[in-house]
């Protein structure tokens, strides 16, 4: 392998590379733009209040599973 192609394989790798980054850059920007336009939240980790969503500050917000199940127990009580 002489200079020239050892360049040529470098320049190949970089424009290949930037393509890569380049994607993720779109990728990202456009996966920050649809949640930030369509409200998309992420769930919460952790509960921070023992699963007794009654009274809780973030019950209007979470998305965990005990809150979804009170959630749909309450409108199925009409409350
Ligand atoms: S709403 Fe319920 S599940 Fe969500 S953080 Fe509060 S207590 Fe935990």
């Amino acid at each position: 392998m002489n200079w020239l192609t050892t360049q040529s394989g470098n320049r190949r790798e970089f424009v290949r590379d930037a393509a890569r980054w380049a994607l993720l850059a779109v990728v990202a920007a456009v996966s920050a733009l649809l949640a930030a336009t369509r409200g998309v939240t992420l769930p919460n980790p952790m509960c921070v209040n023992k699963r007794i969503c009654s009274g809780c500050a973030l019950f209007a917000k979470c998305e965990l599973p005990a809150a979804l199940s009170a959630k749909g127990a309450a409108n199925r009580r009409g409350t």
